[in-house]
């Protein structure tokens, strides 16, 4: 008996097979782990958290200490795949995973005691989150005006910090304060239940609003010396700096990678369901071969600072070069697939245009755009880089 059919989708292909467009953006990027779908009403803060609870905390700690031991490209794929599924809680957990590889990383070049806190996040799911940017903005994000003053134990460290992603679901804030009286800045991680740190007042965003992100207020919280990772002068760009921004770069370009596919999916479906192609089907040819040309500038990136191809300020010229790009692909991707997908882009309560005003979000990352040209130019004419606008 000849056995049924699969049923097919509108393009005539066997459900559960990959559309050809979604199999061509997927090809290289391969990851173990992949975001569980969403418990019916889970949003925001416990989404997430489940999410690291599924293995996603520990992706970025080595083996030898209890974690996944996923390299800087194995972390950017799992951001894809978080970025197709769940936006807001791709980019919440990209502050996590950036900051959590770049301590692993930290601890691969000194084999230091930060292989404590490495373990602990590995044992215990814990999120870390990334306070950098202030109220009233900061020119440089290398920059604070949250003020450490040193005590015999370590600092009590004052300020605010938005907006902050995380900012209820971490256990760990990774935070920048300048030391009063000297010219240096600390990098330290501090307990979110730390007397005095407290969450007051949400992040008023258009879009990637499930990302838990708000307002963290700190007075007077006391830091302990041993969880201060890093201190120099704020403008000193040094292996940290370095490291940092490669991770970052990396993993924001895959996490709006993997929105921007999502993206592509719904034009796709939109276009093949209806089989009225003409000149759309154009149009979606240049804004995958953006993608395709985006993604595989990502994984080489991640692949040459972790094989030491490429490092130094030439790693950092290249990372501020892939984070400006990504901005530009996004623009350009969406320039194409608007009169693809018509007016549904502009529709309250449209899967396309929630992904469209998430993907706005991506302008508004650092380094700022009015930087990263001036930064990647300076290191080809051999002149310092710096982060600084006004400068
Ligand atoms: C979805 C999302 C999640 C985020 N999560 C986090 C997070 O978890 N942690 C975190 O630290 N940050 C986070 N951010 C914030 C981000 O890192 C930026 O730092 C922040 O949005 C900067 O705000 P702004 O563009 O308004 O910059 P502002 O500092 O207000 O500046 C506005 C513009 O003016 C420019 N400018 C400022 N000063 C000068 C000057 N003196 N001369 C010339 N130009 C100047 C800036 O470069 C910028 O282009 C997140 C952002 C987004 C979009």
């Amino acid at each position: 008996m000849q056995s049924p059919s699969p049923p097919a989708d509108g393009a005539g292909r066997p459900s559960g097979a990959a559309a050809p467009h979604r199999a061509l953006l997927d090809a290289g990027w391969s990851t173990a782990w992949r975001p569980a779908p969403a418990r019916e009403g889970a949003a925001g803060a416990e989404r997430i958290r489940s999410l690291a609870a599924s293995g996603y905390a520990a992706l970025p700690v080595p083996k030898e200490l209890g974690g996944a031991g996923a390299s800087l490209v194995e972390v950017a794929s799992a951001q894809r795949a978080l970025g197709m599924a769940d936006p807001s809680a791709a980019i919440a957990l990209n502050m996590h995973a950036f900051t959590v590889g770049l301590m692993a990383d930290y601890w691969r070049r000194h084999r230091d005691t930060s292989w404590m806190l490495l373990e602990g996040i590995a044992q215990s799911g814990a999120l870390v989150a990334s306070a950098f940017a202030e109220p009233g903005g900061s020119p440089n994000f290398m920059s604070s005006r949250s003020e450490a003053v040193q005590t015999a134990k370590g600092y009590r460290v004052t300020g605010v910090k938005f907006p902050c992603s995380l900012a209820t679901a971490a256990t760990l804030v990774c935070l920048t304060a300048r030391v009063s009286g000297t010219g240096e800045t600390i990098l330290a991680l501090c307990p979110r239940s730390s007397p005095g740190l407290t969450v007051e007042g949400e992040w008023p965003s258009l879009g990637m609003a499930d990302s838990d992100t708000a307002r963290l207020v700190m007075r007077d919280v006391e830091l302990d010396d041993r969880l201060v990772f890093h201190r120099g002068p704020a403008d000193v760009i040094d292996d940290n700096v370095i490291s940092g921004m490669a991770w970052f770069a990396v993993l924001l370009t895959a996490t709006y990678h993997g929105v921007l596919s999502g993206l592509l999916d719904a034009a796709c479906r939109q276009v093949t369901e209806a089989g009225t192609f003409g000149p759309r089907t154009a149009l979606l040819g240049r804004a995958v071969r953006e993608l395709l040309t985006l993604g595989g500038a990502c994984r080489q990136l991640g692949a040459d600072v972790e094989s030491g191809a490429i490092g130094g300020q030439m790693a950092l010229a290249a990372a501020v070069g892939l984070r400006a790009s990504l901005s530009d692909t996004r623009d350009r991707v969406l320039a194409a697939v608007t009169p693809v997908i018509g007016s549904r882009l502009y529709g309250r309560g449209q899967r396309a245009a929630g992904l469209l005003v998430d993907s706005l979000a991506v302008h508004h990352h650092p380094p700022s755009l009015l930087t990263c040209d001036e930064a990647v130019g300076a290191f080809c004419t051999g002149r310092e880089i710096s982060f600084d606008p006004a400068g």
